[in-house]
C-alpha cells in the first residue's frame, strides 16, 4: 500500500505528503471520518512511507520493511484495537511502554489506535501524558469516527485530518479492485456502504440481497398482510446470531436517506440505491418529508438502544409499527 494508492482522499493525502516533504511530521495525528473510507490504509501507507528502505517520498510497498508493516509484523509498528467494548487502560499502558523504547530498526516507531472512539476515561487519561511529552522518533495515529467521542485535550494535541465520505463512483472503483463480485453485487455493496467501501461484507452478499429485497419489498407495500409477514421475519432476524438486525437497519437508514434526497430533488447519480429509482419514487409518495427525517432519527435511536442491550425483537417491531404509522397511504 502506498499513499498514491489511497483513492478518494486527495485532500488528506496532500496534507500528509506536505508534512513529509517539509519534514514536519507531528507527534500525533488524528484521522477522523466514517468507517470504510481509507483511514487505516492511509495510516499504514504513512508508516510504510516513513520507514521504507527505498527512502522515496512514498512507500514502495515491496521492500522488507513495507511488507512487514503491512502484515503488522514489524518490530517498530503496533496497532491497538479495542478488547471487548473499550480500549482498556492495560492496553494503553503496555503500548506506551513499548513506544518509549528506542526504535529497533525503523526511523519512526509508529503506534496506531484503531477505533479510538473506544477509549474509556481511564485509558484516555493514561494516554494524555504521552501526548504532552512524546518520546523522540515516534508517531501516534488515532483513528476515529467522530472527534467529539474523544477528550478535547486529546484532540487539541493531535494534528487533525478529516476524511471525506467516498463518492458512489469511487466506492465502485475500490470494490471492483478489492473483490471479485459481479456488477449487480457491487451495486448491492454500494447501497449498504453509505459512502464507504464495505468490502468486508463481500462474503455475505446473498444474505444482504435477501434482506434488502425483503425490506424494500415491504416498504413499497405496507399492506396488513405484508406487515404481518415482515414482523415474522423481523423476529427471525432479531434472534439470528449473525447480527442480521444490523443489515436491516443499514437498509432502512440508506433507503430513508435516499428518500430525503429524492424529496429535495438532489442528483440521482448520488443515490445509494441508484438502480431502484422507480421503487424510491413510489415509496417517497407515501411519506412526508418531516416523517422521513423523524424515522431516520428513530432508526439511529433504535440502533443505539440495541447496542445498549434493548430487546432486539421489540425494538425492531416497534420500528415497523412506527413506519406504518408514518405512511400516508
Ligand atoms: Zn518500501
Amino acid at each position: 500500500m502506498s499513499l498514491q494508492q489511497i483513492l478518494g482522499q486527495e485532500k488528506a493525502i496532500r496534507l500528509i505528503r506536505k508534512a513529509i516533504s517539509h519534514e514536519r511530521i507531528p507527534h500525533a495525528w488524528l484521522f477522523s471520518g466514517m468507517a470504510h473510507i481509507g483511514k487505516y490504509k492511509t495510516a499504514l501507507a504513512l508508516a510504510q512511507t516513513l520507514n521504507c528502505l527505498e527512502n522515496g517520498d512514498d512507500a514502495c510497498g515491496h521492500c522488507d520493511f513495507c511488507r512487514q508493516i503491512e502484515h503488522e509484523h514489524f518490530p517498530d509498528f503496533r496497532v491497538v484495537r479495542p478488547e471487548g467494548k473499550n480500549i482498556r487502560i492495560a492496553q494503553v499502558r503496555d503500548a506506551l511502554d513499548w513506544l518509549h523504547l528506542r526504535p529497533d530498526r525503523a526511523k519512526y516507531r509508529v503506534l496506531i489506535f484503531e477505533d479510538a472512539d473506544q477509549f474509556n476515561r481511564e485509558s484516555a487519561n493514561a494516554f494524555l501524558k504521552t501526548l504532552e511529552e512524546p518520546p523522540p522518533d515516534t508517531l501516534i495515529i488515532l483513528i476515529n469516527l467522530n472527534p467529539q467521542n474523544l477528550l478535547e485535550t486529546i484532540v487539541s494535541r493531535c494534528q487533525h485530518i478529516r476524511f471525506r465520505p467516498l463518492s458512489r463512483e469511487m466506492v465502485l472503483e475500490i470494490l471492483r479492485a478489492e473483490t471479485e463480485l459481479s456488477e449487480d453485487q457491487l451495486e448491492l455493496l454500494v447501497s449498504f456502504g453509505a459512502g464507504g467501501a464495505r468490502s468486508d461484507l463481500a462474503l455475505q452478499v446473498e444474505l444482504m440481497q435477501n434482506i434488502q429485497d425483503s425490506v424494500i419489498g415491504s416498504l413499497t407495500d405496507l399492506s396488513a398482510q405484508c406487515m404481518e409477514s415482515m414482523l415474522q421475519r423481523t423476529n427471525d432476524w432479531a434472534k439470528s446470531k449473525n447480527e442480521e438486525w444490523r443489515l436491516v437497519l443499514d437498509v432502512l437508514e440508506n433507503w430513508f436517506r435516499d428518500l430525503a434526497w429524492i424529496k429535495h430533488h438532489l442528483p440521482h447519480q448520488d443515490l445509494f440505491h441508484a438502480q431502484k429509482k422507480q421503487e424510491l419514487e413510489q415509496c417517497s409518495k407515501r411519506f412526508r418529508l418531516e416523517d422521513v427525517y423523524q424515522f431516520s432519527k428513530d432508526l439511529a435511536e433504535t440502533r443505539k438502544n440495541i447496542e445498549l442491550n434493548a430487546n432486539r425483537t421489540l425494538a425492531l417491531e416497534s420500528l415497523w409499527i412506527r413506519l406504518k404509522h408514518y405512511s400516508t397511504v
